[in-house]
């Protein structure tokens, strides 16, 4: 069963396209004598050059935090990297041997071109390891292998964490 389309009659002029052309011109010229002469009402930046502030609840580049010894809080429990929806965290762990921090991550790799900024990292991280507050956005990679980011550049852009690590003991 088929539908049959009214279609508007139009006279010869609507049918040339004029008017909408028309339209068309007046909706860009009003749009570039605005830029022009009403630059205050521009909302985009002149990115290098000028830099928004982010919001504080900005989710940028992670960074791993360190303790107070300097080593990475990070327990290599792997919670961040099941709860990635992305599966661009790999973790190997290592083992400190007989002490009350049992593993460590040997490798803790993420890939950025991969990564969707999603948080369930640092939302699923018992440790207070994994951040995402550095106020950085993901840098430009000239090669694919370059947006992996390891350990030691994140913790470079860690900090000491105030968190307890495994919480207040009762
Ligand atoms: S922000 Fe989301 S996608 Fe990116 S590493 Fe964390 S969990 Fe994975
Ligand atoms: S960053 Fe946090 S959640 Fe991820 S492995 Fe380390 S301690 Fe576990």
């Amino acid at each position: 069963m088929g539908y049959k389309v009214a279609r508007p009659e139009l006279n010869l002029f609507e049918k040339s396209y004029v008017p909408e052309i028309l339209k068309g011109v007046g909706v860009s010229s009003r749009h570039f004598f605005r830029n022009i002469f009403g630059k205050k009402d521009i909302v985009t930046v002149e990115y290098p050059d000028v830099k928004p502030d982010y919001a504080p609840r900005y989710r940028g580049h992670h960074r791993l935090m360190a303790r107070d010894d300097g080593t990475a809080r990070c327990v290599a429990c792997m919670l961040c990297s099941t709860a990635c929806p992305a599966h661009c965290i790999t973790i190997e762990a290592g083992d400190y041997g007989d002490t009350d921090v049992e593993k460590y991550p040997v490798k803790f790799e993420i890939d950025l071109l991969v990564c969707v900024y999603c948080g369930m990292c640092e939302e699923a991280c018992p440790c207070d390891a994994i951040r995402m507050d550095s106020g950085i956005h993901t840098p430009a990679q000239m090669y694919r292998k370059d947006g992996r980011v390891g350990k030691v550049d994140l913790m470079a852009l860690g900090d000491l964490s105030i968190a307890k690590q495994g919480g207040e003991l009762k």
